[in-house]
């Protein structure tokens, strides 16, 4: 028997930090011309453990790249309208440059009315319905921020995207809708899949490009990973597990992303990288 060819990881880390450090470079610039940094808002709601260190993970990387941040934290009986005021107040001030509304933002809230209250050219997460035309129409704007790591990881790596059958598994508003609208406006055929699907192995096996964003660990089976497959896993369940069961696709595909260490430093990358975006765009400092 020929020994197993194993794939290439696609290294997250590594470009997160490389794109991070030109993050860095940019917002030192922009405050040595504009006499500001860059100003991201970040707006909790309530006190999830989990929010909480997402937030402050995102809130300590925009210390560490040259950007302020302005912390927003509001009590859990928030309601949508308050939360709504509170996100107009932050798109109409010339001091906050990008928003970030920490989502799930809990039950009670219409957390798609809020979104809609941040400003399309301060919505450094790609979050609101404007966003979400311009990446299903290949338009410059913000993107979501793991979908834009995920695009940026086939990138580095070379990946040829046009005419590949990439098969998407999870439709969620911030990470399987979004990514496959980039994977289709860079002209692949994009197949979603979601908890409705019938037949979900037989159409993995059809994929040159997977996509797995389910939050289901190890749901893609080895086994189903056409051989030279590229694999994107996005999930991130308990116990540092992806949704792909890694040590077989692992046998089978060309390239894949560990977990950790894959896409997950890749979102806070773009989301940084976007707020320096917006800062230079409302600061009108030229070349960016
Ligand atoms: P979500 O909102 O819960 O969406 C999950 C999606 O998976 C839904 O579209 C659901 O279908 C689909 N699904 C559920 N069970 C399925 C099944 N058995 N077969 C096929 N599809 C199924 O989750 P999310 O926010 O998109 O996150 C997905 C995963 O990515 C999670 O593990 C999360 O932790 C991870 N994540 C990572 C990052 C990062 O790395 N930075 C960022 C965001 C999310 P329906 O639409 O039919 O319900």
């Amino acid at each position: 028997m020929p020994p197993t060819q194993m794939a290439q990881l696609m290294d997250g880390t590594g470009l997160a930090r490389r794109i991070t450090a030109q993050t860095a470079a940019k917002a030192a610039e922009i405050s040595r011309r504009a006499g500001v940094a860059p100003c991201l808002a970040t707006v909790l709601v309530g006190e999830d453990p989990a929010s909480v260190t997402y937030v402050r993970m995102k809130r300590t990387r925009c210390a560490k790249a040259g950007i302020h941040s302005r912390h927003i934290p509001l009590p859990a009986t928030t309601t949508t309208a308050e939360l709504i005021d509170t996100l107009a107040a932050l798109s109409s001030d010339p001091e906050v440059h990008g928003i970030l509304l920490q989502h799930p933002a809990g039950p009670h809230i219409d957390e798609r009315a809020a979104f809609e209250a941040i400003a399309p050219e301060k919505d450094v997460d790609g979050v609101t319905m404007h966003s979400f035309a311009a990446m299903s129409f290949g338009l410059p704007g913000f993107q979501s921020c793991t979908p834009g790591g995920i695009l940026r990881l086939l990138d580095e790596y070379d990946i040829e995207i046009a005419g590949k059958h990439a098969v998407v598994v999870g439709r969620s508003a911030i990470l399987g809708k979004p990514v496959g609208m980039l994977l289709l406006a860079r002209d692949a055929t994009v197949t979603y899949c979601h908890s409705r699907t019938t037949g979900l192995p037989a159409l993995v096996r059809e994929a040159d490009i997977v996509v797995a964003a389910v939050g289901r660990p190890r749901l893609i089976r080895g086994e189903d990973v056409k051989p030279g497959a590229v694999v994107i896993d996005a999930g991130y369940n308990p116990g540092n597990v992806g949704d792909v069961d890694f040590d077989t696709a692992r046998t089978r595909a060309r390239l894949i992303t560990p977990v950790p260490g894959g896409v997950g430093p890749m979102t806070i990358a773009v989301l940084l990288a976007q707020t320096v975006d917006a800062a230079a765009r409302q600061l009108g400092v030229p070349g960016h």
